[in-house]
């Protein structure tokens, strides 16, 4: 047998290919590995059947293209022998044989032999065969890549093939018997698997290749002249590439009620009858077996389909061929060619993957969330019949998971959530970013007039004070010089306000007790009677590092503000607890709440909704700044419409109990950075 099996028969143009796994689908071997999403035919596994380059829509399976070696032959002196397939009917059904013949010959082929000749005599042997041998149980063994399915797969199946070669090996012992030893021969036929089949032939070419080598060579039915087949003529046996066509040549049917044979025919139903021979089910003594539905289905032929037409093609070629037919001369030759040897031996060439171990397709299965008998869609998508075959193909090296169409949508899927997630987070960050940058300038803006007003206020305070206590009690300005005393308080005030929200600032940061802390925030405000307090604390460790002036002034500015917005009393409920490495902080109150509009701007310099002289708007600003110095955020929810519940607001601070913090108590921060 050749080695050439080894080599490349089919492969693929990976430009082309768009990895839809048709091929995968197609292949009766799967021979055929996707790898990083493409597909890549596997020589060793390959029985060169040619099916894959049959079904690829873009063109991205081809097999080896042998023409050029062929014009090479044909040029380097020597005698070339074309032995031409039966089936070529089927293909160059619209020019005369003798045309044919004649363009072949124009090619520098010195002989045209008819394989439908050596088809007689293999015809002949099988009968023979079978008559001598009644109760051996056979398969044949005249189509290559059957012969290949058998030694790579069911090698144990190798000593039932029929050890009779092929028509075209036999045509070849013919072509030596009479030309002599040293010619080349090559055979032209519709199948690809035959050019790795014997190296008794030198070259095949499919009919595809024979059409491009007349291409090149300008060669046309017009500009050549008729020529007949060179002796020995073919007979009966011509109608071989149809299925049943040997059967026909040797007298036999498939009839079941005549004879113990089956023919079997394409991809599925060849390895179906195999199998059944093999488990020993079936009582039958020849199976008769073709790759393809008949060789005129060839992946070697033009048209790929056609088979009904393509059948008739050859059977009034074989009509017209056998009316015409010099019986006598048939016979003579017959007679001589006979005696030589047609013996074929086959050997096998185990290429079978051990299965992988239950548990290792299991886990391969649950990794595509196959977890269940129902989540087994065996849809057929991935190219492999069932999940379970695509599991082990994945363990096999040959297959990916990312094959599986409904793991990949639901992969997908996951991926577009993770990602509106990621983009919610964005333009959550988007948002606070915004925050800041408007807190950064109204920062530096205010630092700038606080520390210009902070001067002259500075003297305007002081003189009216000098004034208030100079002027006697009952002086009628008292009350005029007391109202400038008290409103210059409230600059100062304000302006005390601004420069502590603009200043540079240091975080000293102190470990503390953080519920003894929050006790000690209520405990520094007044607290009106009517207003309830709760501290509700959930932690294990109370732990946390914070700077105690300014987190005291965090929590107070919320405090008040919480009482602010309970005038009819309520309830003020602090929640500490840990999530995570953090701490959280939350201040609730069932006060008015605040509207949606008023929400956005709460953090916002000089925000304010209360009356002239009650609030500055600087509390919330001066809290979110010192929260971000801590490394940690605030969110505020609240309730203003009490037909939803309760009205109210909470505001959640979380920040981290911080390992860096830990190892370095002191951060400085500048303050125009939030
Ligand atoms: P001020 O208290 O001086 O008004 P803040 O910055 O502390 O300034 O607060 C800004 C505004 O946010 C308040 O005027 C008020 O409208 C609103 N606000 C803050 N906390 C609450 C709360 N707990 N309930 C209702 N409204 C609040
Ligand atoms: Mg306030």
């Amino acid at each position: 047998m050749s080695a050439l099996i080894n080599n490349e028969l089919v492969y693929t143009v990976k430009d082309l290919c768009r990895v839809c796994y048709t091929c995968v689908r197609e292949c009766p071997v799967k021979a055929i590995k996707i790898i990083n999403g493409q597909a890549e035919v596997i020589s060793a596994r390959c029985i060169g059947c040619g099916n894959c380059t049959k079904v690829c829509s873009q063109k991205a399976k081809v097999f080896v293209n042998t023409s050029q070696q062929v014009f090479e032959f044909l040029n380097n002196g020597k005698t070339t022998v074309a032995c031409l397939a039966p089936s070529f009917p089927a293909e160059f059904h619209d020019i005369s044989y003798t045309k044919l013949i004649g363009m072949i010959k124009k090619l520098g082929f010195k002989y045209v032999l008819d394989v439908g000749f050596g088809a007689d005599i293999v015809a002949y042997k099988y009968h023979e065969y079978m008559v001598m041998n009644p109760t051996k149980k056979t398969i044949s063994s005249d189509c290559p890549a059957i012969v290949y399915y058998i030694r790579h797969y069911h090698p144990e199946l190798v000593d039932s093939l029929t050890p009779i070669c092929s028509p075209m090996v036999a045509t070849a012992r013919i072509a030596k018997a009479q030309f002599g030893q040293d010619v080349q021969i090559v055979f032209i036929g519709p199948c690809i698997a035959k050019k790795a089949e014997s190296d008794e032939i030198h070259q095949v070419i499919t009919f595809k290749e024979l059409r491009n080598m007349f291409h090149t060579a300008s060669i046309t039915p017009e500009n050549v002249i008729d020529a007949e087949f060179d002796s020995p003529i073919g007979g009966k046996a011509s109608i071989f590439p149809v299925t049943r066509g040997k059967l026909y040549s040797m007298n036999k049917s498939d009839d079941i009620s005549e004879e113990n044979i089956i023919v079997a025919s394409g991809k599925t139903h060849f390895k179906e009858a195999i199998k059944e021979f093999e488990d020993g089910l079936n009582k039958l003594q020849h199976l008769e077996l073709l790759c393809c539905e008949g060789c005129i289905m060839g992946p070697g032929m033009t048209e790929p389909n056609k088979l009904y037409t393509k059948t008739t093609f050859i059977r009034n070629y074989v009509r017209e061929k056998l009316q015409q037919l010099n019986k006598h001369e048939w016979e003579q030759h017959f007679k001589k060619y006979l005696n030589l040897d047609y013996s074929q031996h086959f050997t096998p060439a185990d290429r079978r993957i051990p299965k992988p171990s239950n548990e290792a397709i299991e886990n391969i299965l649950n990794s595509m969330g196959k977890k269940k008998p129902e989540d087994h869609l065996n849809c057929g998508a991935c190219g492999y019949d069932t999940c379970y075959e695509h599991a082990i193909a994945i363990l096999e090296g040959l297959a990916e998971s990312e094959m599986c169409l409904p793991f990949t949508i639901e992969k997908l899927h996951n991926s577009i959530k993770e990602l509106n997630l990621s983009n919610e987070k964005l333009a959550s960050a988007q948002l606070s970013l915004k925050q800041s940058e408007k807190l950064a300038t109204m920062g530096q803006l205010s630092a700038g007039i606080a520390h210009e007003l902070n001067n002259p206020l500075g003297i305007i305070t002081m003189y009216s004070h000098i004034l208030k206590e100079e002027l006697p009690a009952d002086h009628p300005l008292q009350k005029d010089i007391s109202l400038i005393v008290e409103q210059a308080d409230r600059c100062k005030k304000i302006v005390g306000g601004l420069l502590n929200f603009a200043r540079k600032n240091q975080v000293n940061l102190v470990e503390t007790n953080i519920i003894k802390f929050a006790q000690q925030t209520i405990n520094s405000i007044i607290i009106p009677e009517n207003i309830k307090v709760e501290i509700v604390a959930n932690m294990t460790n109370p732990m946390v590092y914070i700077d105690n002036d300014q987190w005291m002034q965090v929590m107070t500015n919320i405090e008040k503000n919480a009482i602010e917005a309970m005038p009819n009393g309520g309830t003020l409920t602090i929640n500490l607890q840990e999530i995570d490495h953090d701490v959280e902080i939350s201040i609730a109150d069932t006060g008015t709440g605040i509207s949606k509009e008023n929400l956005e701007k709460i953090y916002t310099p000089f925000f304010t909704t209360k009356p002239m002289g009650k609030g500055t708007g600087l509390g919330l600003s001066l809290v979110y700044g010192i929260v971000k110095m801590h490394r940690g955020q605030i969110t505020c929810e609240s309730n203003d419409d009490p037909t939803k519940g309760q009205t109210g607001t909470c505001f959640k601070i979380r920040i981290p109990r911080n390992k860096m913090f830990n190892q370095n108590k002191s951060y400085t921060y500048e303050s125009n950075e939030y």
